[in-house]
Formats: C-alpha cells, structure tokens, sequence
C-alpha cells in the first residue's frame, strides 16, 4: 500500500508499505477520505501540533474510512463498516483524566500526529477510536467529523443561550461549521466577518444572517445596526490573526463572551484591552480538542443537521500532499480533501 510519510520540515515521502495487520482490540481501515488541517499546515512547517511529532510519520487526523479487518475482542465493529476517526487517545490516568478534564491529558497522543493517521491507503486505529458513519452518508463528509467535533466543544465552552446574537469571526472550514452550529444552539442572530467574498457567499447559504467584510469601510456600522444595542453576546474568532481577535473585542457587548477558536502561532501575543475586560465584563475563553464531542459529530453528521457539501473544495490524491496543504493555505480554498 501507498503511505505519504512525513519526513521533518516540510518534506514529505511517498514509500510503498505491507498492510498493517489488525491487533487485538484494533481495527484495519482503508483510508477513503482525510482532511487536512490547519495543525498539519503548521506541523508541515515545523511548528507545533496538538501533540509532539516525531517524524517520520504519516499525518491526517481528519479522515473517515472502511473496516477491513477487526482484531480480537473488538465488540462494536465489522468488516464493511463505514467509520470515521477520534484521533485523541487520552491516558486515562493523569489528574487531568481523572477530573473530567482529559483534553489536557499530560499523556495524549494522537492518531495522524504521533502515531500513523490518514494520509496513507490502510491505517490501523484501537476500535475505541473509529466511530460508526451512517453507510448512505458520503465518506467524505466523515472526514470532517473531527473539526465539527472541535467546533461543537468550542460552541459548549461559548455557552450560547437561546436568543443570543452570535459573531463568528473568520469564515473557513471552522467559521462555516461554527455558524451552523450557532444557529443549531439556538441564536437570533449570527454574524459572520470574513474578508474573503466566496466564502461570505457559502455563508450565506448554509444560515449566516449578516455576512460583514471587516476590511470594507463602515463594516462596523453595519453590523452594529444588524446586531442592535451595542454588539454580540458570543464572539467567536477563528482567523488566526491579530487583527481578527482585535475585531473580536470590537464586535463584543457589555457582558458578552469571546471565544478564541484559532490555532495561533506558539509566539503570538495580544495586549488584551483590560478596561474593556473590567468594565463589559468580558468572559475570555480558549477551546481545545474535542473531548467527548466526536459522537454528537457523527450524529449531526448522520442526521443531515450540517451540512458538509459546500465547505469541501478541493480533492488531491496521497501524493499530491505538498499540492494539498499549499491549496489549504491559499485564500482559493475551504476545506482541501486528500483522497487515499
Ligand atoms: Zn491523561
């Protein structure tokens, strides 16, 4: 079989390899289809991932696939079942496992980070970690079922009430799933800034109220006099840039919550503007991974509840990976598919 293999710094190899042979309490999959993320953009790069990488090793920690063969003890799952994957694999015993916190495992290791994931044509995950997709949903759309899993632990830590006017800051493969699911918890109103005009319009059709191109004169105004009073009760940002978590504060009114969603670099920095904090009362939050949110995922995904069709542009084989993460990068694309 076909293994793209990560060499170290922004170096890939396509090596040919046997099949990996199932283990007990693992499953064999033949990879179909496997996102690639903005953390393997970074890790490409020679920053950091969720988890340490230590090449070489073959990345994708966003894809979807077929059971092929099932190791021994495997309960839930057969041959010809259609499953997409958890990467995260917690330890289970540090305080952080221990206390309902286990995202912030000391131990985590991740499938397509530290050990081999989707961008080669079988992989081979422990059963816990590969999730039963609905066989007439497309395999692709299981591919995203891990960003929606990070988005839907983003939207619990925003705490969103029914009625609330919600801002999405940033308008890729995140931002898009981020305004379905707004509306799913419930807001009034939601709000997306992007500067990018195609992907304002994909907003439009999957449910954004008020589509704003904060680089356009009087944009502010604009989204004041949509969101009434004085700005939106949930600011989520997922740009990644400075002035995206700037606008952030912008957009937030008295009491509200700003989420930060975006991967920063590891030196990026903020002056937080502290009056703002003191005096609106602002509620700053991170969000990381996805503990406990990849079921939930898979069932939105199965129900039709999100739609998946439109944030996916592009499609590149294994080893067109370089082409793959260059698209990813590009201002062209949403979400880039890398098909095994
Ligand atoms: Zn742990």
């Amino acid at each position: 079989m076909k293994a793209t293999y990560f060499m170290g710094h922004e170096t890939f190899e396509v090596r040919e390899c046997p099949i990996p042979k199932a283990k007990p309490g693992t499953v064999v999959v033949k990879n179909y289809a496997c996102g690639v993320c903005g953390t393997d953009v970074h890790i490409y790069h020679g920053e950091k991932g969720s988890a340490a990488v230590n090449p070489p090793v073959v990345l994708g920690h966003e894809y979807s696939g077929v059971v092929t063969e099932v190791g021994e003890g495997v309960k839930g799952l057969k041959i010809g079942d259609h499953v997409t994957i958890d990467p995260n694999i917690y330890c289970g015993e540090c305080e952080y496992c221990r206390n309902g916190k286990k995202q912030m495992c000391r131990h985590m290791e991740a499938v397509g980070v530290t050990m081999n994931g989707g961008f080669e044509e079988y992989s081979i995950v422990p059963a816990a970690q590969a999730l039963l997709l609905d066989p007439n949903v497309p395999l692709e759309y299981g591919a995203m079922s891990e960003p929606l899993a990070c988005c839907l632990h983003g939207i619990d830590r925003a705490e969103i009430k029914v009625g609330d006017i919600v801002c999405v800051v940033g308008g890729g493969a995140i931002g898009l799933l981020l305004v379905q699911l707004a509306r799913l918890a419930g807001a009034a109103k939601v709000v997306l800034s992007e500067p990018n005009e195609a992907r304002r319009k994909v907003a439009k059709e999957l449910g954004a109220d008020l589509c704003i191109n904060p680089l356009e004169d009087g944009y502010y105004e604009k989204f004041l006099a949509f969101a009434g009073g004085d700005g939106a009760d949930v600011i989520i940002e997922c740009a990644g840039n400075h002035a995206a978590v700037e606008s952030a504060f912008k957009f937030a009114r008295r009491g509200a919550t700003i989420l930060l969603f975006s991967v920063p670099k590891v030196e990026a920095t903020y002056e937080v503007p502290l009056f703002d904090v003191y005096q609106k009362e602002l509620t700053i939050k991170g969000t990381f991974v996805n503990p406990d949110t990849h079921l939930r995922a898979v069932e939105l995904i199965n129900s039709g509840r999100i739609q998946i069709a439109p944030i996916i542009t592009h499609t590149f084989t294994l080893d067109e990976l370089p082409e793959a993460i260059a698209m990813q990068m590009s201002a062209e694309a949403i979400k880039v598919i890398v098909k095994a």
